[in-house]
């Protein structure tokens, strides 16, 4: 008999119950108590719901207070030393200090977990850390699970995975080096584990997933061979991406089973099965974890079948990796009408997908029968409905051609036109497009969609703010102005709303770290344009002044990698169809007389796959469609484009390939060291690298700032050269964004004395 699991749930609860509960408890609103409360009684109810929905274990271990790599590390006591805890007492307000920091710490590292939008706390790797054990939380949770007569698998961060997701702090000179030391915690916990009677243990080695040299992949075997004694059964997880590079270890690893990801690496499973050792287990993920489209039932039931006949109860069915990533259930979108509804499955739903699989491989059919029919359903009208399928998008699309995605004339040429145009001076002086959202933008934004105040008077609101927002741009001697984004809640959601072929959810919310959760929107089918999205707004502004206004739009990858994307068909596909949906857009701000137009894509870089042989087709289309959106304009409209929070050496010359007019990254927190890269590239188009970190409160001095551009001026050059800050200014409060823009553009006015 096959059996049922989830790789994990969402811990954050259907009302986002935790993330209350832990800001109340920071705030010093609620105690240590009523938090543990929150959190127990979240567990119960999700692994009530695996109970209910028939899988054959509850998964205990996914829940986390703040973060499960940070869970994991106070589990084995392997915090660090720089906070003066000892690892043995950690109490739940010294665990949120490791990832809040305090006025004496500052906090852990937080980044992203593989290439999703959950960020978890970068382990410090030093030759101090100890790995000799820490909080018993898990194991209280494990009791807790047993008491309410759950059957028990629990779930651990797999000792390679978590070495490897750290970060060499001191002491030691390779992440390895520490292995034996976290091969030694791991022992002891199972160990433990085993001694409480638990017969299965998820061990998650994610890392399987990446291009690993010699060195990691070699480790496994060693370490697992420690592992194994004295110690449950290890049923080890890969997931995100397919590990058939590591057929032959995965067969010969001393483990009691393996995980694939179906979902992310279907073509995986015919070589690893091949050969599967008849003592093995094989879990595949064939419910998207990632994703919260309707699983096509018929489909899997048949790529299984075959297996069943090789495995029998051997074969377990799961999701291809944590339900973390999706909402938590559909029952709560009462807005969103039915025909959509029976597209979708979040993790609650996921669940009865899971079960509805392994009861028809189980000779059950008959029993899950209504679960087939309605599957086949969705995939029906998936295929066929006209919400889905745009005819008008379908041929523009056929019609897209490569000059679509050229502009008219080339760099050097267009730059000059511009120039003469707009006769900027030198290092002109601009912002990245939002200004702070006050609570009087914010509420009137709100009284609006609720229906409270009328258009008339919603217009009126914000031209009053784009007014305000103008003047003290006029003041401060700005040379290339904007709007500030008064309208905007959300730089996707904004546009996704005025788009077809997105919706939105009530609750779908999805824990991006810690107590904060994201609700990204659903595109569901072929994105149009139905009429201007921005240009009344942009196109009143530039009525206020005689300085350039620059447009704002979201770009198409970002627009893209913020959402929920379809999956009947490639993503690439989508992000030219919203492509062309800005281009237009683009095109409509140039007859409005808006001569520079900003395409925002900070997400361009995260969009990058996990394997680096995987990298160049993600760029070209992400490049393309880019290109697309923008190049519909003559040579004197001027493209800008915005990057944040990244890396761009390694794909420089894919940045160039945008061919934007003008960039403006994020710079001034690595010291305009990642321009250097540019410089040495010679990045041939114009360049803004932000001067001052708008994610601090603090007032840049004029000083600072004149330093950072004359570093610049090192690698750029001075023709080339604007003046920025980071990113935009929305989560700041004017008196410092006043201040700090008045240092700014003095900085600029002295690096214009010395030419
Ligand atoms: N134009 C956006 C803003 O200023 C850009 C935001 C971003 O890069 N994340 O808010
Ligand atoms: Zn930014």
């Amino acid at each position: 008999m096959a059996l049922a699991h989830v790789l994990g749930f969402p811990r954050i609860g259907a009302h986002r119950e935790l993330k209350f509960a832990q800001e109340s408890f920071w705030k010093g609103a609620s105690d240590e108590a009523a938090l543990r409360a929150t959190g127990a009684t979240l567990r119960a109810r999700h692994w009530q719901a695996q109970a209910d929905a028939g899988l054959d274990f509850v998964t205990v271990g996914d829940f986390a207070w703040y973060d499960q790599v940070l869970g994991t590390l106070a589990l084995l006591g392997a915090i660090p030393s720089r906070f003066g805890f000892d690892p043995k007492q950690l109490t739940l307000a010294d665990y949120f200090t490791l990832a809040r920091g305090s006025k004496q710490h500052f906090a852990m590292e937080m980044t992203k977990w593989f290439d999703t939008n959950y960020h978890y706390l970068v382990p410090e790797w030093a030759a101090d850390v100890q790995f000799d054990g820490g909080v018993d939380w898990l194991h209280d949770e494990i009791a807790e699970a047993r008491a309410l007569g759950h059957k028990v698998k629990v779930a651990l961060v797999g000792p390679l995975t978590l070495l490897y997701q750290g970060k060499v702090k001191s002491g030691i000179a390779n992440k390895l080096d520490l292995l034996p030391k976290v091969v030694a915690g791991y022992q002891k916990l199972l160990q433990r584990l085993q001694a409480a009677g638990i017969e299965a243990v998820q061990i998650d080695e994610p890392i399987l997933a990446l291009e690993l040299d010699a060195g990691w992949r070699d480790a496994f075997a060693p370490t697992y061979a420690k592992l194994k004694d004295n110690a449950p059964a290890l049923l080890l997880t890969t997931y995100f991406g397919e590990v058939s590079e590591h057929a032959e270890l995965l067969r010969t690893l001393p483990v009691a089973g393996v995980h694939l990801d179906l979902v992310r690496g279907a073509g995986q499973l015919e070589q690893i099965a091949a050969g599967w050792p008849q003592d093995k287990v094989l879990s595949l993920g064939v419910v998207d974890g990632r994703n919260l489209w309707r699983t096509d039932l018929d489909q899997v039931l048949t790529g299984l079948k075959p297996l069943q006949a090789q495995l029998g109860d051997r074969l377990w069915v799961a999701s291809s990796c944590s339900l973390l990533h999706v909402p938590v259930d559909l029952a709560n979108e009462p807005k969103l009408d039915d025909e959509l509804k029976s597209w979708l499955a979040f993790a609650t739903q996921k669940l009865a997908e899971i079960v509805a699989i392994k009861q028809a491989l189980n000779g059950k059919a008959a029993e899950v029968e209504a679960q087939f029919v309605a599957s086949r359903a969705a995939q029906a009208s998936r295929r066929s409905s006209t919400r889905i399928h745009n005819p008008l998008v379908q041929k523009r699309l056929a019609a897209v051609t490569a000059a679509d995605a050229e502009r008219s004339a080339g760099f050097d040429a267009r730059i000059a036109k511009q120039q003469a145009k707009w006769q900027l001076p030198a290092f002109p002086t601009t912002t990245i497009g939002s200004f702070p959202q006050t609570t009087e933008i914010r509420q009137a934004r709100a009284a609006y969609k609720r229906g409270e105040i009328g258009h008339l008077d919603y217009l009126d609101k914000m031209r009053e703010e784009i007014r305000v927002v103008v003047e003290k741009q006029e003041q401060l001697g700005l040379d290339v102005l904007v709007h500030g984004e008064p309208e905007r809640n959300d730089m996707v959601e904004y546009f996704g709303e005025q788009l077809w072929g997105y919706t939105f959810t009530a609750n779908g919310w999805v824990q991006s770290y810690g107590s904060r959760c994201v609700k990204p929107p659903i595109i569901y089918g072929d994105v149009y344009r139905p009429e201007a999205m921005t240009v009344g707004w942009s196109q009143f502004a530039q009525t206020l002044t005689s300085k350039p206004m620059k447009g704002m739009l979201t770009g198409p990858v970002t627009m893209l990698q913020w959402s929920f994307v379809r999956d009947d068909q490639p993503r690439e596909t989508t992000a030219l169809q919203i492509a062309l949906a800005l281009r237009d857009e683009v095109c409509d701000l140039e007859k409005a007389n808006i001569g520079m137009i900003q395409i925002d894509e900070p997400a361009f870089r995260e969009g990058l796959p996990l394997k680096s042989r995987d990298w160049p087709h993600y760029l070209d289309w992400a490049v393309r469609a880019f290109k697309i959106s923008a190049a519909g304009v003559g040579d004197e409209t001027q493209i800008h484009t915005h990057m944040c929070y990244s890396e761009f050496n390694d794909i420089l010359p894919w940045i160039a390939a945008m061919d934007a007019d003008v960039i403006t990254i994020e710079t001034s927190r690595s010291d305009m060291e990642l321009l250097d890269g540019f410089g040495e590239f010679a990045y041939p188009n114009d360049i803004g690298p932000g001067v001052y970190d708008i994610h601090s409160p603090r007032v840049p001095q004029v000083d600072e700032m004149e330093r950072l551009l004359r570093k610049a001026r090192g690698v750029i050059p001075d023709t080339r050269l604007w003046v920025n800050p980071d990113c935009g200014l929305k989560t700041r409060g004017w008196p410092e964004t006043y201040e700090a823009l008045e240092n700014m553009v003095l900085a600029a006015k002295r690096l214009r004395a010395t030419v």
